[in-house]
């Protein structure tokens, strides 16, 4: 390995990769090449039984070599072992920078870490301007700032959107090396008062996935309860492909699960389309969706703020106009 590197902590789940980790890589080469000179990225699986995850890591280009630390106390990923593991890894070796996507599971992780280097944590960069100085937007994407990091290791999580890229694993001739992390140096936590790992209870769904889908509908109080909600939404959602996301308001309505959310405190998405239907516009959920590349709002309300960010905008009561956009979706499919 070169003397200086990046460290990708690698998200995953039940076995595959999840794409906030490719992205997060994408970041990784470009502050590479703002560096300049021979440095290594370095991603670090952690868990129990990684064997699978490591090798689909090591076939990733970009990557020199992937730190294995596969132990029990690893297993369900929990802040304390893992900042424990990066500290140590990071603390043996010179890395310049350390970064985990901005998603639940790196946010969970990286702000443990950054205090426990005594470093400040850069949160949810979208663009790198050079070693030390990142784009980052704050007050809920209302200002985009400039950050320039003075400490000597850099603490990053990335918006996952802003570093997209596709990945061919075809294109390395050689996998990077994998390497074994000493798993006796992990720390006996048995005397602290740490979190201890009790259940996970993920949605299952045939969906895309609301973060990374190529279209999302979006669904606002305007649907009136869960079963307008999820009838018409559902109808749309399985026409187009698309996932289904919602304000903030219908999810504190019960109209959609939590993990729907889009918005400040929800989830950031920038898919292809987006379909706003009976959504305001609020700007905590501007902030999870102003990306998108189109944006279609429905709503009966002129005035509404998300006119402002949409590319195309119907004007009337949505339980006309999604129907009869159904209708024609649905002529347009026979032909
Ligand atoms: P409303 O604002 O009530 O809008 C409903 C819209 O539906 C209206 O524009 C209305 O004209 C339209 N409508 C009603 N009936 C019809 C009809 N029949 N046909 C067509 N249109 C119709 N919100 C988020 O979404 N995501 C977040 O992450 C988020 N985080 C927040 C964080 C903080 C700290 C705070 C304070 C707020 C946050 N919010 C968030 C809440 C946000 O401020 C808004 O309250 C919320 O987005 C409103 O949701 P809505 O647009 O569905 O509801």
């Amino acid at each position: 390995m070169s003397n200086v590197r990046i460290l990708v902590i690698v998200e995953y789940a039940e076995q595959q990769l999840k794409t906030s980790t490719v992205s997060t890589i994408e970041a990784a080469r470009q502050l590479k090449e703002h560096i300049g000179g021979a440095i290594d990225i370095v991603a670090l699986v952690s868990g129990k039984n990684t064997d699978t995850i490591t090798k689909a890591v090591a076939a990733l280009p970009d990557i020199s070599h992937v730190i294995q630390a596969d132990h029990p106390a690893l297993q369900d990923n929990l802040a304390e072992p893992l900042a424990a593991v990066v500290c140590s890894i990071c603390t043996a070796e010179a890395y310049q920078a350390i970064l985990a996507p901005a998603t639940t599971f790196g946010k969970n992780i990286l702000p443990r870490i950054a205090a426990m280097l005594d470093v400040a944590q850069i949160s949810d960069v979208i663009k790198i301007m050079d070693a030390k100085t990142f784009v980052r937007p704050t007050y809920a994407g209302n200002i985009v700032t400039t950050v320039r990091s003075l400490d000597t290791i850099q603490v990053i999580t990335v918006r996952s959107t802003h570093f997209t890229k596709n990945i061919d694993t075809k294109s390395r001739e050689k996998f990077a090396e994998i390497v074994a992390w000493p798993t006796d140096k992990l720390p006996n936590f048995s005397h602290l008062p740490v979190a201890s790992f009790i259940e996970r209870k993920e949605t299952k769904t045939e969906r895309p996935d609301l973060a990374t889908a190529s279209i999302v509908v979006a669904g606002g109080r305007g649907l009136g309860s869960p079963e307008q909600f999820s009838a018409l939404m559902t109808a749309l959602a399985d026409k187009l492909g698309a996932a289904i996301g919602a304000s903030r308001a219908a999810v504190d309505a019960g109209f959609a699960p939590n993990d729907a959310q889009v918005g400040q405190t929800g989830k950031v998405v920038a898919p292809k389309l987006y379909i706003a239907v009976g959504i305001s516009g609020a700007i905590q959920h501007l902030a999870g969706m102003k990306d998108s590349k189109v944006v279609v709002a429905i709503n009966k309300d002129p005035s509404a703020p998300i006119f402002q960010v949409s590319n195309y905008g119907l004007v009337g009561d949505l339980f006309e106009i999604l129907p009869n956009f159904l209708n024609k979706l649905e002529q347009f499919s026979k032909k």
